[in-house]
């Protein structure tokens, strides 16, 4: 199962913590994840294997909306900063039609993401 991880700026170490508490579901999932650019660096640096893609601000949100909709990624766990404006929120926005379009589970924020992850999770 493929899921894409992406956080904005203030939320990206949340993102990482979350990856760290739940790093063995995921190794037990054979989960494969993707992220927007900044937000996968910040996971490999904490020790997880990522597909990147462009930044966000670079079209990283439209390369995952992209495989979504081709059937790709079938998770999309977005930590949004509630108290930011964007630069690329058509791309953002775009993002969260094309997982409802397709019926793609998206959580934009770590209590929802938490609860996605334990729907899938065996352990
Ligand atoms: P980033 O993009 O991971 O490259 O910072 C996230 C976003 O702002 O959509």
């Amino acid at each position: 199962m493929e899921i894409a991880i992406i956080a904005h700026d203030r939320m990206k170490e949340e993102l990482v913590q979350f990856l760290n508490k739940n790093r063995a579901l995921l190794i037990a999932e054979n989960i494969q994840l993707i992220a927007t650019g900044t937000t996968g660096g910040k996971a490999e640096n904490a020790g997880f294997r990522i597909t990147k893609m462009l930044s966000g601000p670079m079209g990283g949100d439209a390369q995952i909306a992209a495989r979504v909709a081709e059937g790709k990624t079938q998770m999309v766990l977005f930590f949004k900063d509630p108290n930011s404006s964007h630069a690329h929120e058509v791309d953002i926005n775009m993002l969260i039609r094309v997982c409802d379009v397709h019926n793609v589970p998206l959580a934009t924020n770590e209590a929802t993401a938490q609860l996605l992850l334990n729907a899938i999770s065996k352990l």
